[in-house]
């Protein structure tokens, strides 16, 4: 067998993939451009890299070796950036900590991942200090003490990141891991599901998942990112590495404003960024007068949630370059692209937005992705009808749950990662999400999408989010019900409302009720819609 003997890899022909051999590459090629940008401090990518170094010789001789869990509970700076490089490269797996989170929460993250070190952001020590007091563990906690934040909150730890810095050598002989396989990232999901579950990942699947998103968006060399993708959300979904992949310049931004985002995307010439649909539905809302001076492209990936096709639309009104695109924590983020057909650009900007609004394709770079009956495991027909459960298989999907092998087993079931979101199959092999398993709405035995509901009450000029969940009925079993915030002023009936889903909807899909008000988010934008079941249980109880 010529092909199996004396054809052996060594180092000269192969080495682990990791994404920080990325920073490598930008120090190495493009050390005097701009790495980032933090209000009045900036980075050139020397100087990152050498501050990545010391961070990653400062964590060894504190004891970071391979498999040791660095959690961080950090805002969108550059310290949170030098994380997703300096940790993994001493060896250790890097714990984003959701910055909304509370601290019983925390807690039960620091302890159930074990960090034996914690960086925290000053803004963060009320939570920080309780989770810290509460979880049972002594790590030790490095302050980031961040010049562009003057709020309240007071250090905790033993040290400053910056002092910490300068006990680490800015030439640390770092290595990549033995193996491309070992982990880089312990990722919670959100709660939105229950328990939160510690997605592990590993460095492969990171540099490919960083190379996958720039495959997408195709994204030329040089991007001035903006950073309101929050960084504790599955590594940003991976593109601070592919920023430094392409050499490009991170644009900080500690809290996602509309006002502030567009002065930024106006003053740095912002060429890339991404959002929850509900930043978008901020961003479009915000005065013109915000908008002038922005006169270049720029290209913006939304996902995270199901955007409405109004929002599409009037993002594209805006003038940017919208991609809808989908994934979950377990794919590294995004693995899902709506890829956009040249034959679209013919058509209205209506049909657009409605093609637009699938979730659509796999990324190049994740092997397989469709709509499966879990029941038979065999793709459901591409008739844009049958609804099965979306799955993924590849080299952007997890490794699988930390300390947890009966959920790993169980995502993993017949050899596909289950999702638990519910879809249908276009003819052109586009996807479209109806629900997540759970959010369905089943009346009177006919299934509900809560999405296509929501997406028919957004096209109403006046609102600005809404929510549509399950209301227990006897006579139906559930009925729709909808919460509703409206635009800045805006006022808007119930029955307006009702009237205006039955005019594009059949009737039996429509509200039942609406309710008014603020709704429930969680720090990444998703709606809190297990917050809203409750919230119509106990007023259906109050009603009875
Ligand atoms: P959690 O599961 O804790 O909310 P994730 O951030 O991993 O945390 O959320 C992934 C989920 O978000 C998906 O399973 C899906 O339900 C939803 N999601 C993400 N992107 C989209 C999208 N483009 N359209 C519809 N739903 C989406």
């Amino acid at each position: 067998m010529p092909y199996d003997t004396g054809l052996d890899r060594n180092p000269a022909n192969y080495a682990a993939l990791t994404p920080t051999s990325f920073l490598t590459w930008a120090a190495e090629v493009y050390p005097d451009r701009l790495s980032g940008i933090h209000g009045a401090r900036t980075f050139t990518w020397r100087e990152t890299y050498a501050r990545c170094r010391r961070l990653a010789s400062a964590l060894a001789k504190l004891g970071v070796t391979r498999n040791t869990t660095v959690a961080v509970m950090l805002a969108n700076t550059p310290e949170m950036y030098e994380a997703h490089f300096g940790i993994p490269m001493a060896g250790g797996v890097i714990n984003t900590l959701n910055t909304r989170l509370d601290a019983d929460a925390i807690a039960f993250m620091l302890r159930h991942g074990d960090a034996k070190i914690l960086i925290t952001d000053r803004m963060y020590s009320d939570v920080m200090r309780d989770a810290l007091a509460r979880c049972g563990t002594n790590p030790v906690v490095i302050d980031v003490d961040d010049s562009e934040y003057d709020g309240p909150g007071e250090r905790l730890g033993s040290i400053e990141y910056e002092d910490l810095l300068r006990t680490g050598d800015p030439s640390f002989p770092w290595a990549a891991p033995p193996d491309e396989w070992d982990s880089i990232a312990l990722s919670y999901t959100s709660g939105t599901t229950g328990d939160p579950k510690g997605v592990v990942t590993h460095h492969r699947g990171a540099y490919l998942s960083a190379l996958g998103d720039i495959v997408a968006w195709d994204m030329p060399s040089f991007p001035v990112y903006l950073w309101s993708v929050p960084m504790f959300h599955c590594n940003g979904w991976c593109h601070g590495w592919s920023v430094a992949a392409k050499a490009g310049t991170n644009i900080y931004l500690r809290k996602v404003d509309p006002a502030v985002m567009l002065r930024l995307i106006r003053e740095h010439r912002v060429t890339h960024f991404g959002g929850a649909p509900i930043v978008y539905s901020f961003l479009v809302n915000a005065p013109d007068e915000l908008y002038e001076g922005i006169d270049h492209t720029v290209h913006c990936f939304t996902g995270g949630a199901a955007p409405p096709a109004s929002v599409i639309e009037a993002t594209e009104r805006r003038g940017f370059r919208l991609t809808h695109i989908y994934g979950l924590t377990e794919t590294y983020g995004p693995a899902t692209i709506c890829a956009k057909k040249p034959e679209w650009d013919e058509l209205e900007l209506h049909e657009r937005a409605r093609l637009n609004g699938r979730q659509g394709v796999r990324f190049q770079l994740q092997e397989g992705m469709t709509v499966i009956d879990p029941e038979t495991m065999k793709e459901v027909p591409a008739d844009g009808e049958t609804i099965g459960e979306v799955m993924y298989r590849g080299n952007m999907t997890m490794k699988g749950y930390l300390k947890n092998p009966k959920a790993t087993e169980a995502a993993f079931a017949g050899g596909w990662f289950h999702t638990g979101d519910l879809a249908v199959l276009h003819a052109d092999g586009y996807i479209k999400i109806k629900d997540r398993s759970k959010d369905i709405i089943i009346s009177g035995g006919e299934n509900i999408s809560s999405l296509e509901v929501e997406d028919t009450i957004h096209r109403h000029g006046k609102v600005m989010a809404c929510a549509v969940v399950a209301q227990p009925d006897e006579k139906w079993g559930e009925t729709p019900v909808a919460f509703v915030e409206l635009k800045d002023g805006a006022s808007v009936t119930e029955e307006e409302l009702i009237l205006h889903c039955r005019e594009h909807m059949a009737h039996f899909k429509c509200p039942k009720r609406v309710v008014f008000g603020p709704v429930p988010r969680t720090s990444t934008g998703k709606i809190q819609k297990f917050v809203l079941r409750q919230r119509v249980r106990s007023t259906a109880a109050i009603d009875v």
